[in-house]
């Protein structure tokens, strides 16, 4: 079967095509200028047929087309309850899709798509029990058990983000204090930096307002304390996180991803440091710890793969 993948972000969409063999081509890229969501849904219709053209694939060949969205999503009846990075609270966004398509519609969470992907494509091949954690600007983690995604009762599994790792720490952007993703996510990393900085060293490049996630990991490697703190402290936050994880669940492998984990190594080391120290000692014999290999495509690949696998209509 034919299948379109298409990866939803904040800022722009992805599309592309992933033929029978595994192959995935025409990848388009759409940037979303408004939010709305039929301005989103005209973009992903836009950008799935051109990436069917672009493929030479016709239409009536395509069997299904699967969705990774950031946020909250009921899969029964394919109500968007809340996606963060569009603004979405309640948006029927399943119904909007099967409307808008002849052919069954999937719409999954981003990361329960990304970690698909990375079992169906990447470093989580033939992996039954699988965990993906991924930091980038948000901290977010898909679960597979059993070769199944987990979603819990409301579609809410896998939120480690927001597990709590100081009571009555940092705000977060969810509203609540002392998230893993207050001290882990790139913008608060950077946040942080930039305030420890500005209290302790005003002449450092960490006190400019335009310090990112990768400067401060730059900041790091050039033997900066600031850095160094910074980077200790989320690191012990996210070892401690995913090593309870993985007491929690018993996962086989568990795969670090997102462009800021991916882009300060020391953070990679902090990881698994704290998951060999941490882990309870019954699970840690079976874990392994592994790089995610398919970068931004896990998520194409993965709704892909999920359109294939059991696209059923949302609606
Ligand atoms: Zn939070």
């Amino acid at each position: 079967m034919i299948t379109v993948g298409v990866d939803l972000g904040g800022t722009n969409l992805r599309a592309a095509i992933l033929h029978p063999d595994g192959a995935l081509s025409a990848v388009q890229r759409e940037v979303l200028s408004d939010p709305s969501p039929q301005a989103v849904l005209d973009a992903v219709v836009a950008a799935t047929s051109t990436a069917m053209r672009e493929a030479g694939v016709a239409p009536e060949s395509v069997g299904a087309v699967g969705i990774g969205l950031a946020g909250q999503i009921h899969r029964a009846s394919g109500l968007v309850a809340v996606g963060p990075n569009l603004g979405w609270r309640d948006v029927p966004f399943g119904t909007m899709l099967a409307a808008a398509f002849p052919c069954p519609v999937r719409l999954e969470n981003d990361l329960s798509a990304a970690v698909f992907g990375e079992a169906m494509a990447g470093a989580g091949r033939g992996v039954a029990h699988l965990a993906l954690v991924a930091v980038g600007s948000g901290v977010g983690c898909g679960l597979i058990e059993a070769g199944r995604l987990v979603d819990g009762a409301a579609g809410l599994a896998g939120e480690i983000g927001h597990m709590k790792v100081v009571p009555g720490g940092e705000a977060c952007g969810c509203g609540e204090q002392g998230c893993l993703e207050a001290y882990v996510g790139g913008h608060r990393l950077a946040l942080r930096a930039r305030r420890l900085a500005e209290g302790t060293d005003p002449s450092s490049p960490l006190s400019q307002a335009t310090v990112t996630a990768k400067d401060v990991g730059d900041a790091f490697e050039a033997g900066d304390a600031v850095a160094r703190r910074i980077l200790e402290e989320a690191g012990d936050h996210l070892g401690l996180a995913v090593a309870n994880l993985v007491t929690l669940l018993n996962p086989k492998r568990v795969l670090l991803g997102g462009s800021v984990l991916l882009g300060i190594p020391y953070l990679v080391d902090r990881v698994r440091d704290g998951v060999s120290r941490f882990t309870a000692r019954p699970a840690l014999g079976e874990v392994e710890v592994a790089l995610a290999t398919l970068g931004d495509d896990a998520g194409l690949y993965g709704a892909a793969y999920l359109a294939r696998s059991g696209a059923s209509s949302a609606a």
